[in-house]
C-alpha cells in the first residue's frame, strides 16, 4: 500500500473555521501605544480548521512515526532497543518532575541518593570508580574525559603531550572531541582481523602521545583481543587510555574495562540503559575513570556521609560542564534499569545481545559477503557480494529496499573500513521470531540484487517520500515550505 503525505495544516485550512471562539479581543485598544512601524499591515494566515481535523492531522503525522515501538530497528552502533515502559511512568512522576534543581539538599536526600548510589553502580560495572553524571551524550563524555586528560597531563607538567592516537575504525564522534579539546589526532590502522595493528600502535607512540581512544567492542563488532597489551603500551609511553563505552551493551556484567587496564571511558545511557533516543535527546554520557583521575572530574559530586548526601566540589575539577546535575529523568531511568535488572540480569542483557548478533551473522554470512567473519560481539558488518555489485547494486540500494519491506535498515557506509557497510545490531530484546522475519527479507533483497531487479534503485516506492537525491539534499537543503516564500 502506497501511504500519501499527510498535507500540510495550511493546504487543509478554509476561511472562518475553528477549533473553538474566543471572546473577541479589542484590537484597536491593544495597538494604542505600539510604534507604527512595528505593526502588521495584513493579517497573519494562520491555517483555520475545525477541532477534528486538527486532531486528525496530527494523529496521523504521530503514525508516520518510524520507532522501536513500531518495528525492528538494527541500527548497528545506536543500541536500539526496548525501552521498559514502566521506566517511563517513573520518570513521569510528579515525585521527581516536580524537584528543582536549587531546592536545599536536606528536601532533596531521595534524590541525592539515587545520584550518589547510580554514580556508585555504574563505577562497580566499569570498574573505574571515579564518576560524574553531568555529560548530556556520548560525545559530551568524550569531550569531558579529554578535559580531564588535560588538566592530569598539566599537572604533571606534561603538557607538550597533545597526540591521541585513534583507530582508524572509530566513531566520528572520537576524532571530533579530540579536536575540540586541543589534541592533535593520529590515525592507527585496523589489521586483516579488523582489530587495532598493534605494529602501528607501536609506531606511533612516543614523547608526544597523550593517549589513547579507543572503541571496545569496536565499530566492527569485534572485541579488541589485545586490550590489555595495548593500555600497557600506551602507559610505558606516558599516555593514558580512553574507551568509547558506547557499546557497553555487549560486555556489562561480563567484563570491567577498569580490569583491562582503561583510565577513561564513556556510558551512553540513553543507549544501554533504557532512555528512548534516536530524536536527539536527552540522552546521558557520564564518564567513569580511575581514581587517581577522580579528582578532576566536572563539579559538583554526590557524596555521602553519615548517611546524609551533599554536593562536593573534587579538589582539582575542571568545572561545570552542565547545568545542576545533568539529564536527571534519563539517571533515573538507568537506576531503575539496573536495579530491576539486578548484577544477574545485567550480564544475561550482554549475553543475548551477543547470541542474537551471532545468529543474524552466520544466518547471513553465505548470501551476504561478511568481511571479518568470526564470532561478533552486539553486531557485524556485511557487505553485498561481488555478484551483487556487478548487478550495479549498492548498500544504499538494500538500505532503502528494507525499508519497503517494514525494517529501518542498518547502518550504513559505516564504519569506514568496509567498503558499502551495512551494520547490523539487534539487541537482545528481539524475539527469535523477528530475527527471522528480517533474515528472510535480508535473503530475499539478496536474491533481487542478484537478480539485477531494477526496482531497487527505486525503492522506497511505498512511502510519502521516496528515493531522494541525498548529494543534493545536502547541498542544496530547502528547509522552508515554498509556500512561505511565496508569501514575502
Ligand atoms: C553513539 C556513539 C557515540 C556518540 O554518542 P552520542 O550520545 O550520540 O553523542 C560515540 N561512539 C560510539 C561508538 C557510538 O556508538
Amino acid at each position: 500500500m502506497r501511504r500519501t503525505a499527510v498535507p500540510l495544516l495550511f493546504e487543509d485550512s478554509r476561511p472562518g473555521r475553528r477549533t473553538m471562539r474566543t471572546p473577541g479581543a479589542d484590537l484597536e485598544a491593544a495597538r494604542q501605544g505600539l510604534p507604527a512601524a512595528e505593526l502588521r499591515s495584513k493579517q497573519v494566515a494562520w491555517p483555520e480548521l475545525g477541532e477534528l481535523d486538527l486532531v486528525r492531522h496530527f494523529t496521523r503525522l504521530s503514525q508516520r512515526n518510524f520507532a522501536i515501538t513500531t518495528n525492528f530497528y538494527p541500527l548497528g552502533s545506536c543500541t536500539m532497543k526496548y525501552n521498559p515502559v514502566v521506566h517511563e511512568s517513573l520518570a513521569a512522576q510528579p515525585t521527581w518532575t516536580g524537584l528543582h534543581p536549587l531546592q536545599d539538599d536536606n528536601s532533596v536526600q531521595g534524590a541525592l541518593r539515587l545520584l550518589h548510589d547510580l554514580a556508585a553502580d555504574l563505577g562497580a560495572a566499569t570498574g573505574l570508580p571515579g564518576v560524574t553524571l553531568h555529560p548530556a551524550a556520548g560525545a559530551h563524555g568524550e569531550l569531558t574525559a579529554l578535559m580531564v586528560l588535560r588538566a592530569w597531563l598539566d599537572e604533571q607538567g606534561q603538557n607538550q603531550r597533545r597526540t591521541i592516537l585513534i583507530p582508524d575504525s572509530a566513531h566520528g564522534t572520537n576524532p571530533a572531541s579530540c579536536t575540540l579539546a586541543g589534541f592533535r589526532v593520529v590515525t592507527v590502522r585496523s589489521n586483516e582481523q579488523g582489530l587495532t595493528d598493534m605494529d602501528d600502535l607501536r609506531a606511533h607512540l612516543g614523547a608526544d602521545t597523550a593517549g589513547m581512544m579507543i572503541t571496545n567492542p569496536n565499530t566492527l563488532g569485534l572485541f579488541e583481543e589485545n586490550i590489555a597489551e595495548i593500555c600497557q603500551l600506551v602507559h610505558d609511553a606516558g599516555g593514558k587510555v580512553y574507551m568509547d563505552g558506547a557499546n557497553f551493551n555487549a560486555i556489562m556484567g561480563v567484563a570491567r574495562p577498569g580490569d583491562f587496564g582503561i583510565d577513561m571511558m564513556h556510558l551512553n545511557l540513553h543507549k544501554t540503559m533504557s532512555t528512548p533516543h534516536g530524536g536527539g535527546g536527552p540522552g546521558a554520557g557520564p564518564i567513569c575513570v580511575h581514581q587517581d583521575l577522580a579528582k578532576y572530574l566536572p563539579a559538583p559530586t554526590v557524596v555521602c556521609s553519615q548517611g546524609k548526601y551533599r554536593l562536593r566540589i573534587p579538589e582539582a575539577s575542571i568545572g561545570r560542564v552542565r547545568a545542576f546535575h545533568g539529564n536527571f529523568l534519563v539517571l533515573l531511568r538507568a537506576y531503575a534499569y539496573i536495579k530491576r535488572l539486578g548484577a544477574k540480569g545485567i550480564r544475561r542483557v550482554a549475553e543475548n545481545a551477543v547470541l542474537n548478533a551471532n545468529y543474524l551473522r552466520v544466518r547471513l554470512q553465505d548470501a551476504w559477503r561478511v568481511p571479518y567473519n568470526r564470532i561478533c560481539m552486539h553486531e557485524f558488518v556485511a557487505r553485498p557480494t561481488k555478484a551483487m555489485r556487478d548487478q550495479g547494486m549498492h548498500t544504499l540500494d538494500v538500505a532503502k529496499r528494507l525499508i519497503e519491506l517494514g525494517y529501518h535498515p542498518p547502518t550504513v557506509y559505516f564504519p569506514l573500513v568496509v567498503p558499502e557497510a551495512i551494520m547490523a545490531e539487534p539487541t537482545e530484546t528481539e524475539s527469535k521470531e523477528t530475527l527471522d522475519g528480517f533474515i528472510e527479507a535480508m535473503l530475499q533483497v539478496a536474491a533481487e540484487a542478484l537478480a539485477g531487479e531494477e526496482a531497487l534503485h527505486q525503492a522506497p516506492r511505498n512511502m510519502p517520500v521516496t528515493r531522494v537525491d541525498e548529494a543534493k539534499a545536502v547541498k542544496q537543503p530547502q528547509l522552508r515550505h515554498p509556500r512561505h516564500d511565496s508569501e514575502e
